[in-house]
């Protein structure tokens, strides 16, 4: 009876599979592996080279701590052609398609400003800077088109460029994560870098669900069931700051203003490219919640849901087909059905 051998065989595969899960600490968050599988000694070759793959790209891609990164920006202020790190090329390269689909509002060249926020620090300043010292970086702002490409190599024509890619960073991370992972011969995974995710196939019994947090710190705003390849990032004003006077000081700056951006209070993406969600929830939330549909168009990015000042959620019809809210959970649904 080769039917019922069949049968056997799946079921005996289906009760030895597991969900393996992971964590190590690393783009200065929790990162989380869960892999279902039925070879553990596959998947825990595959973690373990996935994590130290990261604590490379962590180390190379930092925006201030000595690296590849560093010395790129120090090279990029002197004019001059050279040929970067290996890993840092793709990623500058990329960057620059975002900075433009994005015009301008994700800016990763910008790093003297965010610097002068004090955010290039692993301990944040009590004050914000002088309003002088934010105009006079403002009148020259650098922008990822004072990069050029050439066959690999790369020439920077302003003195001031710092290259902080923190803005995407953790997406392209973790699309190369999620390459990485298949190409071990992993089908089914969750990579969760502190709440931004990219799921691959699914859970098993069903796709692989995941929670957006809510921004007033109270549990789960809405969830998701990702499709095989997708990703989920948000930016929030509530991840990274410091209070002075009465006011919040975050780490998403208004590339316009020179301030930290202020039109939303965050801002979700759910998109196949990692680097690109990651990318457009940054610019996003610079973008407000007067100019986000705008720049979704550019990015093009369809499944976005933004929350405002007043606690609205604001969405695209995309990402209203594919999001369940938590009851109560908002004040007021708008949705934008022309993105
Ligand atoms: P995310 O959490 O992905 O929104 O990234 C925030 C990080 O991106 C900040 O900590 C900065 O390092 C960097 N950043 C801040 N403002 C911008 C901007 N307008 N464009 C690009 N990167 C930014
Ligand atoms: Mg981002």
């Amino acid at each position: 009876m080769p039917g019922l051998a069949i049968v056997l065989l799946s079921l005996s595969a289906c009760q030895s599979e597991e969900v393996l899960s992971r964590q190590s600490f690393v783009f200065g968050t929790l990162v989380e592996v869960k892999i279902r599988t039925s070879d553990r000694d596959q998947a825990i070759d595959a973690v373990d080279t996935l994590f130290s793959r990261f604590d490379q790209l962590h180390t190379d891609w930092h925006a201030w701590k000595l690296g590849d990164m560093t010395a790129t920006s120090a090279k990029l202020s002197q004019d001059e052609w050279f040929t970067p790190a290996a890993s840092i090329t793709p990623v500058l390269e990329y960057s620059q398609q975002l900075y433009r689909d994005s015009r301008g509002l994700f800016n990763p060249a910008m790093g003297s400003l965010i610097a002068l926020w004090g955010f290039h620090a692993d301990t944040l300043p009590d004050k914000p800077p002088a309003e002088t010292a934010i105009d006079s970086i403002l009148r020259n702002l650098p922008g990822m088109d004072d990069i050029e490409f050439n066959n690999g190599r790369v020439r920077g024509h302003h003195p001031h460029i710092i290259i902080d890619a923190g803005g995407m960073a953790k997406g392209y991370a973790v699309d190369t994560g999620t390459e990485l992972l298949r190409k071990h011969g992993i089908n089914n995974a969750l990579l969760n870098a502190g709440g931004d995710l990219c799921g691959i196939g699914n859970r098993g019994d069903r796709a692989w669900r995941v929670g957006i947090r809510h921004p007033n710190g109270q549990g789960v705003l809405a969830s998701i069931d990702l499709s095989d390849g997708e990703c989920v990032f948000t930016s929030g004003d509530y991840e990274r700051g410091y209070d002075y006077e009465n006011r919040h000081y975050h780490h998403i700056i208004d590339p316009r203003t020179g301030y930290p951006a202020n039109g939303a209070v965050s801002v979700t993406v759910l998109h196949p490219d990692g680097a690109r969600a990651d990318a457009a929830s940054t610019a996003l939330l610079v973008a407000g919640v007067d100019g986000w549909q705008d720049i979704a168009r550019s990015m093009k990015v369809d499944k976005v849901l933004l929350v405002d000042h007043q606690g609205r959620l604001h969405m695209t019809a995309g990402m209203q087909k594919r999001v369940v809210i938590r009851d109560n959970a908002a004040q007021e649904i708008i949705i934008a059905p022309q993105v």
